[in-house]
């Protein structure tokens, strides 16, 4: 065997806080043993910080603020930017595939880690493709671009019934995810408006649809009547034990057949597996991987698996819920346990309580509970912004993020479209004889 077959190769796949972490910690741990190869594959060059998402949605931050370059974020892991397409267990390699262009990769592992998150949930409603989903950059931008561009063509709109259309807004779902949308949205919707000469702020019409009877379960009750008071009050709607059965492109059809027209439903409504573990031969609950405290695989113990794709057991048994504070601190217990398993030692568990929950709520007010106490308004809201100041890696990242907030004290949002369709040379086809074909 060559020396650098020695090495332990460790492959992992999903460049979030899971996969970033424990490439991160991995370098720290075997720093002096150096006899570790580590690659990292993910889609996307950068880590999305994504409680920063809501306000790259409104434009308050510049959608490149909210990530940061994983290349930055590590020294010594080889970094692939492709979409895994294929984890073959068997003969312990894991195929990918560069967008655009093609160019494939053949990686072999001896430890496989999969931090490839879920993926939004368009199973539960029929026509959920017709809905956006809010997750990643891209969908940001794009809410952002719908949102203006509903309002150009409200503007200039004559007919009442098509303006109210174009003005309705629906949120399926009152999680955490949808209610800071909410919140946030409800500030970039008021601040637009007088951008606009004929669309009044009451025009404008949220609506939250949610299935469950409770609005905001994540929070204790007191914060969540509190947070549900602070919309209606902006003149969001919000029924609950309202169930969506269809959607359509123009609008949602109730459970009792009321159609509500729309030209934009977001789809805030969880996560559903990743399909990339679809016929992974593992374990697996909700097809999440069911792995040990350890995040080990209990049948095939070179695979490991981390944050919202994995299924791992508190000490009672139930799993920790798919959030950023829990993946990261997941990703120190699992590059650990990668170092003990090849020294021979017994793993550790992972076992942590979580310190507590922010959500902001637009217009500098939010709610929360940081260990014991509960905060809300104006003193949550910083509490929250000071948290994730902190959390983004990097003293020149979050002086972007800084300078971004500072410029939103004083500036409106802005409603200049970014055009995404990009197609270079379609006039050039149109207009140019000599052009070709
Ligand atoms: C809008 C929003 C706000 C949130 N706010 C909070 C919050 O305030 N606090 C909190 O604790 N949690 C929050 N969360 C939840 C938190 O973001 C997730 O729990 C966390 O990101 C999970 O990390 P992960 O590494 O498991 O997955 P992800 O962060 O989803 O990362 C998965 C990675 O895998 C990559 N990937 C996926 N498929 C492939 C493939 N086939 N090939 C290559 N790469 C692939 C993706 O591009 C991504 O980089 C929020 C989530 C959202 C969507």
């Amino acid at each position: 065997m060559t020396a650098p077959d020695r090495k332990n190769r460790v492959v992992i796949v999903g460049g979030g806080f899971g996969g970033v972490y424990t490439a991160a910690a991995l370098e720290k741990a075997t720093a002096s043993a150096e006899d570790t190869d580590i690659t990292l594959i993910s889609r996307d060059n950068y880590l999305l910080i994504t409680p920063l998402l809501f306000e790259a949605g409104s434009g308050i931050l510049d959608p490149r603020h909210t990530v940061c370059p994983i290349r930055q974020l590590l020294n010594r892991t080889r970094f692939i930017m492709a979409d895994v397409t294929h984890l073959d267990i068997e003969s312990r390699h894991v195929e990918a595939v560069h967008q655009p262009g093609g160019q494939r990769y053949h990686v072999e592992y001896d430890q496989l880690v999969l931090a490839v998150g879920g993926v939004t949930n368009r199973a539960i409603i029929p026509g959920s493709e017709h809905a956006m989903a809010f997750k990643t950059l891209a969908d940001a931008i794009a809410l952002r671009n719908r949102i203006i561009d509903a309002f150009e063509q409200a503007d200039v709109e004559s007919d009442p019934a098509r303006k109210k259309q174009l003005l309705t807004f629906v949120i399926i779902g009152a999680g955490l995810v949808g209610v800071e949308l909410v919140g946030e949205l409800t500030e970039f919707l008021s601040n637009i408006c007088g951008t606009y000469q004929h669309i009044r702020y009451e025009e404008v019409k949220v609506l939250v649809c949610e299935a469950g009877a409770t609005f905001l379960k994540e929070m204790p009750q007191g914060q969540a009547a509190f947070a549900q008071n602070v919309l209606e009050k902006r003149g969001v709607e919000i029924r609950v034990s309202t169930p969506v059965a269809k959607i359509s492109p123009d609008g949602i059809t109730l459970k009792d057949q009321t159609f509500i027209p729309t030209n934009l439903t977001l789809l805030c409504a969880g996560l559903a597996a990743h399909p990339l573990l679809k016929d992974l031969p593992v374990p697996k609950q909700h097809g999440r991987i069911a792995v040990q405290p350890t995040m080990r695989c209990q049948e095939r113990p070179e695979i490991w698996a981390i944050g919202d794709c994995a299924w791992i057991p508190d000490p009672q048994g139930k799993p920790y819920p798919q959030l950023a504070q829990h993946a990261l601190r997941e990703a120190r217990v699992l590059a650990d346990n990668i170092c003990r398993s090849r020294r021979g030692e017994s793993l550790v568990p992972f076992d942590y309580k979580s310190m507590g929950t922010l959500a902001a709520l637009g217009h500098y007010n939010g709610i929360g509970r940081v260990m014991k106490l509960q905060v809300r308004g104006f003193i949550a809201w910083w509490v929250w912004r000071t948290y994730y100041l902190s959390q983004m890696p990097r003293w020149s990242r979050r002086l972007r993020l800084v300078i971004d907030w500072t410029v939103g004290l004083f500036f409106h949002n802005d409603v200049v479209k970014l055009d995404m369709n990009s197609n270079p040379g379609a006039e050039l086809k149109e207009d140019d004889p000599d052009a070709g074909d």
